[in-house]
């Protein structure tokens, strides 16, 4: 059974609670917790036995599947777009971690995206697995967490956690005693309600309330403003937070303060690895 810590911090006058999944170790954040069925399920699985995903060469999600194939002599083939001559020369964050790793990383050139790549290389006995880990099977790993939750806190809180599918928020709200808010990363609140629905067609929202951030941000586009406040959170906090998500994720809780009846529960979803590239853009870009 994995578990981490509850932190109490402050940011400026904002006092919240920090769930620190960051700190589950070498797969960590909401991918570990995505992996909790696979974790309990691999014994049924032969040495050699091929998994099969795709999305950015640069994602928390490779990384995560890249450990945990490593770590039980399971193959992992992995499709993603024209990788850049930059990164292929100074292989850096999780692009290297999924290379020492063994992963055979495959560019999509023909197809027209790189689900179909992945899903026409796949065999009969391979485990495909969706962009981001959005799978149902790991819903299990959110219901732990749903318990771990109200048997870790002694009052009742709200719970935020930033959105890229929205498989962590939907499963969480699903199984938790307190409510949940969320704000899309990737796309807007009309796009992570519709990849939620692919996820569960008949999901119910009512436990679960998407916020929309201040203003539309781009995914994965450098913002002075985040890197600020990633700097403030680090030096007020001492925690690290991830650049992608995060940095719309604290905008978005700032900017509602006044909806909450609780105090806040912030999940930390991990992705630092992921940090070192979008760093590396931050300081050629502002300093
Ligand atoms: C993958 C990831 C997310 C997005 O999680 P979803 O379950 O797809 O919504 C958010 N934050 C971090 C740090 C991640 O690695």
């Amino acid at each position: 059974m994995i578990a981490s810590r509850i932190d109490l911090l402050k940011y400026n006058e904002f006092e919240f609670f920090l769930k620190r999944d960051d700190l589950l170790g070498k797969i960590n954040g909401n991918k570990a917790r995505k992996l909790a069925f696979l974790e309990t399920n691999k014994h049924q699985f032969k040495k050699g036995q091929v998994f099969i995903s795709y999305g950015s060469s640069q994602s928390n999600a490779l990384a995560a599947l890249a450990i945990f194939c490593h770590e039980n002599d399971f193959k992992l083939i992995f499709i993603c777009e024209k990788i850049s001559s930059f990164l292929k020369e100074n292989p850096h964050g999780n692009y290297l971690t999924a290379l020492k790793c063994g992963v055979k990383i495959i560019e999509n050139e023909e197809f027209a995206n790189r689900k179909s790549k992945a899903l026409s290389l796949k065999k009969p006995d391979d485990i495909f697995i969706e962009e981001g880990i959005a799978i149902k099977e790991a819903e299990i790993g959110y219901k732990n967490l749903a318990l771990e939750l109200q048997k870790q806190l002694n009052e009742k809180v709200d719970i935020f956690l930033p959105s890229g599918t929205g498989t962590s928020a939907a499963f969480l709200a699903k199984h938790s005693k307190f409510k949940v808010f969320t704000c899309a990363c990737v796309g807007d609140s009309a796009y992570l309600r519709e990849q939620i629905l692919a996820l569960e067609p008949n999901y119910d929202f009512s436990n679960l309330t998407i916020l929309n951030p201040p203003k539309k941000y781009h995914f994965a586009k450098p913002y002075l403003e985040f890197y600020e406040l990633y700097k403030d959170l680090k030096s007020q906090c001492k925690v690290e937070f991830d650049l992608l998500y995060d940095m719309v994720g604290f905008k978005t809780l700032l900017a509602n303060k006044e909806i909450f009846e609780n105090k806040i529960l912030y999940i930390h979803q991990g992705g630092l690895d992921g940090n070192v590239s979008m760093l590396r853009r931050y300081k050629y870009k502002f300093d």
